[in-house]
């Protein structure tokens, strides 16, 4: 059995693994795609002390760190199912079971797609997910924002110190963000708020070019020039496969302590599938570290 078993491969996963095999005991990752979202990003810019690096770059380094402790990675492995007896069982998809005295689950998150035309087509070619990556990127220019929640009303207030224009797309009929950030938003000079707006299609030649929408209630289509849209409709943890007994927010973001423990004891949790306030690489790498430590005070303590 491993002393710490980790499910995920991103970062958060990785720096787990790291610290857990750093204290000598034996450990493994478990991962249905080593590097995680890291491995769909273009370019990063702040992940500290690295001025700028790519996604796969990134999970390149990230793997050779992880080699190098004598972790066993078993990627392109997913996990389905977990089970406490005397040790915590890990049932995986092709039917193996792996057993553990302590778990890490840092399975992450995905963003929610839109699923219109051209979102798939210019992902990373206009259509972004994530203003405290991509924002700087539209210096200067015009980008919509899809979603009128506080998620996609704080990237537009974001965003607008940084851009030209930003035109925010809702569905409904009025904006669901927190006052405060409503009136701050409606404050701001370079910001065009439209409701009851359903996206229809993202354009674009090789990259966007624009957005096209329906007013709900007239039906009328309209088109928007732009050169950059922020699907802002939710990031969707990637817990799915969990039962009752790990304790999680109303939208299946586990719920952990300080150190990093989940609802049931042995069992952690770090990086984007957790109820973190912020989801970023140095964020989730160094919440990695802390369940690793924490899995090892429960180790010498069990
Ligand atoms: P993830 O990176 O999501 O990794 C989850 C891991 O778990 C993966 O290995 C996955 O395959 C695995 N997994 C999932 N389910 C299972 C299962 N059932 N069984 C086994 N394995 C499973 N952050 C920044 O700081 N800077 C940026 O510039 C930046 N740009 C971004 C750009 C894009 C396009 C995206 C999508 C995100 C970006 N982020 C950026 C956010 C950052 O990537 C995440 O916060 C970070 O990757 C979270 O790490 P994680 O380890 O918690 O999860």
């Amino acid at each position: 059995p491993y002393d710490v078993l980790v499910v995920g491969g991103g970062p958060a996963g990785s720096s787990a693994a790291i610290y857990a095999a750093r204290k000598g005991i034996r450990t493994g990752i478990v991962a249905e795609r080593f590097g995680g979202q890291v491995l769909d990003t273009m370019s990063i810019e702040n992940f500290i002390s690295v001025k700028q690096t790519e996604g796969p770059k990134l999970v390149a380094s990230l793997e050779e760190h992880v080699k190098d402790y004598g972790i066993d990675v078993m990627n392109l492995q997913r996990a389905k199912r977990l089970e406490k007896k005397d040790m915590i069982e890990l049932e995986l998809e092709n039917g193996a079971v792996l057993k553990s005295k302590s778990l890490i689950i840092s399975t992450g998150a995905r963003w929610r797609n839109i699923g219109v035309p051209g979102e798939q087509e210019f992902k990373n070619k206009g259509v972004a997910y994530c203003p405290h990556c991509d924002g700087p990127l539209f210096e200067g220019k015009d980008v919509a924002v899809i979603g009128g929640g506080n998620s996609g009303v704080e990237a537009a207030i974001d965003l607008a110190g940084i851009v030209n224009h930003v035109t925010v797309l809702e569905f409904n009929s009025e904006l669901k963000a927190d006052d405060v950030l409503q009136k701050r938003l409606y404050s701001l000079p370079n910001v065009t708020v439209i409701t009851n707006a359903q996206t229809q299609k993202i354009t674009g030649t090789d990259k966007v070019n624009g957005i096209t929408y329906t007013d709900r209630d007239t039906h009328e289509e309209h088109h928007v020039e732009l050169q950059g849209v922020f699907v802002q409709i939710g990031l969707v943890p990637n817990t799915d496969w969990l039962d009752e007994s790990i304790e999680r927010t109303r939208f299946g973001e586990i719920i952990v302590d300080k150190h990093g423990s989940t609802s049931l004891p042995g069992v952690f949790a770090a990086g984007d599938c957790t109820d973190s306030a912020y989801n970023q690489i140095i964020i989730s790498m160094g919440s990695g570290a802390t369940a690793a430590l924490g899995a090892f005070d429960y180790l010498i303590r069990n």
